[in-house]
């Protein structure tokens, strides 16, 4: 043998701190602080960055992120070759069901080794090359009004095209009315985190279409039955949209008909390719949908960019919420996220 030898992809990890600028308050709770985990892949002489933003609601904290990627070292499923991605995705899915956000670090590694590899953009990759993504939107969280208010002016003053208004209190109209105050003309969209009760969810949706809303994201709480969806569907004022209640594929089948869209997300899809698959899903159900994120940096934001030009609605906004983004990635500008022209997912650190 002259001349050929393996290399095996080195596996490291380590904690990824991240602060939002404000606090951010869903209806799970507020928090400034964001415990996500910085995976890197080495080969020969690349690196491939990964994010894992893990979600308690989702059952993943830093802690099973961080005892999943040692068990995927233990195990050495990385293995040795960057372009197996979809035999590493399934290892993966061998080894431990559910946490998303760890796997769809790893996958996401991947893709950025793969493309750094052969010297092409991801979405270039996988042949999406010259698609126009949507607008991204900038999310509102829960707070008092005048903070509400504040924090809409501010977003107004940024630039922000679109806005996210998160609900799930006892003064959500009151929210809407501060926000419609500064915005009278802004898109808006909500999401609910599962607050509702389907009775709240159709009275909210009369209101919310009064106020020029354009749909409502997860009314219901995750685990609701389809069949409440469907109701809440049914007599909805405006486009229902599942974000908790649908990870994979399957999911996105098993609502079909009980929802007019569904959010997919890396972190609950464990990946590119499962997001793939939950976009074309939806398609073939003729469900609208929408990309969004955790409070991540870059590397997951810009990750979950690349194939963004596949959806309707983008909420792509976790890196535009931090103090601290330790990392260059997608850029935002007049409402679009730009990707860097950059091999593989384009990701620099600061
Ligand atoms: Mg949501």
């Amino acid at each position: 043998m002259t001349g050929t030898k393996t290399l095996a992809i080195e596996l490291e990890f380590e904690h990824l701190n991240l602060r939002t600028a404000h606090p951010f308050g869903i209806s799970y709770g507020t928090s400034s602080d964001t415990e996500n985990v910085l995976v890197r892949l080495r080969y020969d002489k690349h690196v491939g960055l990964g994010e894992a933003a893990p979600a308690e609601y989702h059952g993943e904290t830093r802690e099973t992120v961080m005892a999943v990627l040692s068990e995927f070292k233990k195990a050495g499923l990385v293995g040795d070759d960057p372009f197996a991605i979809v035999e590493v995705s399934r290892r993966m899915d061998r080894l431990v069901a559910g946490h998303g956000s760890a796997k769809a670090a790893i996958e996401m590694a991947l893709h950025d080794l793969a493309g750094k590899i052969v010297g092409q953009p991801v979405s270039s990759m996988l042949g999406l090359k010259g698609l126009k993504p949507p607008m991204t939107d900038f999310t509102i969280g829960i707070d008092s009004l005048d903070v509400v208010e504040k924090k809409t002016k501010e977003a107004l003053q940024a630039g922000y095209k679109i806005l996210k208004v998160k609900q799930g209190t006892s003064y959500d109209k009151e929210i809407i009315k501060r926000v419609r105050k500064v915005a009278p003309d802004m898109p808006l969209r909500v999401d609910a985190n599962g607050a509702w009760t389907p009775k709240r969810a159709i009275e909210m949706s009369k209101f919310l279409a009064d106020n020029q809303v354009q749909f409502i994201e997860q009314p219901l709480p995750k685990a609701a039955h389809k069949e409440d969806f469907r109701y809440v569907r049914e007599n909805s004022a405006l486009p229902i949209f599942a974000d908790e209640s649908v990870c994979l594929a399957k999911d996105v089948a098993r609502l079909a008909g009980c929802v007019d869209g569904v959010v997919v997300k890396l972190a609950k899809t464990g990946g590119l390719l499962e997001a793939l698959r939950v976009i074309h899903t939806a398609r073939a159900h003729g469900m609208e949908l929408m990309f969004g994120c955790m409070i991540e940096s870059s590397i997951g934001v810009t990750a979950a960019a690349h194939i963004s030009a596949l959806v309707d609605h983008l909420d792509l906004d976790g890196a535009m919420l931090l103090a601290n983004d330790p990392f260059h990635g997608a850029e935002y500008k007049d409402g679009y996220l730009t990707l860097r022209d950059l091999p593989g997912l384009g990701v620099t650190e600061r």
